[in-house]
């Protein structure tokens, strides 16, 4: 079987392009895409300083080594890797050691911020006082938080997180099922406001399957965790991830056409964005009156007084 596109033996069959590939050229189509996605969202410009925030999981640890590949050609540029340590006992420390490693191999300069020096509490923590969210939940929320604080203190412009296209529809699906069509709105490409309250997000692997991020970190040689975390639940993500992949077997490109549809959604309905204003606690942006990282720290401060005083 010969690759589609030279006269070597191709490894992998694109099915929902109908194209066989190469390792060559399967790589070089997997960086081209993501050159693509940053040209036609204009996520960067030249000079601009990248905080890539690398968990250590396949997906960051693909992007930093993409990105780190397309800095050459942005000599101006610079670009920091950001691990954020949640506090997750055995789960953790592999990941920020992986995402060191491949730092330092890259030359890229690697920071670790941990959820005891932004909040005062891990997510361990939280998670043993039982409040009313999952761990995930407490997690994604404060996580963004503790990106945008590191990326502050870093002086960097832009935040960019590897999200690949499967995490975008199984997002836009829970997002419909949940009644949340405003963030809909949130999930888009690039996340940025006029008034440049926050750091602007990008996802430059927004358009590449989960499957082939996969891929491409094998192809590679990239280490990355397996170990999933002690937190994740199979909950209604994992259930619509299975759907997903289920269907995209019997139709190929299903997956890419639902990730269109979410995109021309979303941009429609941005004309109705929610206004946003500073929270009254920490000042950040939020729709509401008092963000949700600043609701969840609140809840976990008055959870602590009530165990103090039992
Ligand atoms: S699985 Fe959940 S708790 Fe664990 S790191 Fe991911 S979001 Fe956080
Ligand atoms: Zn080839
Ligand atoms: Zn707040």
């Amino acid at each position: 079987m010969r690759c589609s596109f030279c006269s070597s033996t191709a490894f992998y069959l694109r099915r929902h392009e109908g194209v066989r590939l190469c390792r060559r050229c399967f790589r070089r189509s997997i960086e081209g895409k993501v050159r693509a996605t940053i040209s036609k969202y204009k996520m960067f410009r030249p000079r601009d300083h990248i905080a890539v925030a690398v968990s250590g999981g396949k997906d960051s640890l693909t992007l930093l080594s993409i990105l780190s590949k397309l800095k050459s050609r942005f000599p101006m540029s610079k670009i920091t890797a950001v691990t954020i340590d949640e506090g997750i006992e055995s789960y953790r420390e592999e990941a920020v050691s992986l995402a060191r490693d491949l730092a330092g191999s890259l030359q890229v300069e690697h920071e670790v911020f941990s959820f005891k020096d932004l909040f005062h509490t891990s997510l361990d923590e939280i998670v043993k006082r039982q409040g009313k969210l999952t761990p995930c939940s407490y997690c994604g929320v404060l996580r963004r938080r503790a990106l945008e604080k590191a990326a502050r203190i870093l002086g960097a412009d832009r935040v960019a997180t590897g999200h690949n296209l499967d995490d975008e529809v199984q997002t836009a699906l829970l997002n419909i099922l949940h009644g949340g069509v405003e963030r809909l709105i949130r999930s888009s490409p690039v996340l940025a406001d006029q008034e440049r309250r926050f750091i602007p997000r990008v996802k430059p692997l927004c358009e590449i399957y989960e499957s082939e991020v996969a891929l491409y970190a094998y192809v590679t040689g990239l280490e990355f965790q397996q170990t999933p975390c002690p937190y994740r639940s199979r909950a209604l993500r994992g259930e619509i991830r299975d759907i997903l992949n289920e269907l995209e077997q019997k139709h190929p490109g299903l997956k890419y056409t639902a990730y269109s549809s979410k995109a021309m959604l979303s941009s429609l309905l941005s004309i109705r964005k929610a206004e946003l204003h500073p929270c009254r606690v920490c000042g950040e942006s939020t729709g509401n009156d008092i963000c949700e990282a600043c609701r969840i720290l609140k809840e976990n401060s008055e959870i602590e007084c009530l165990l103090r005083e039992a």
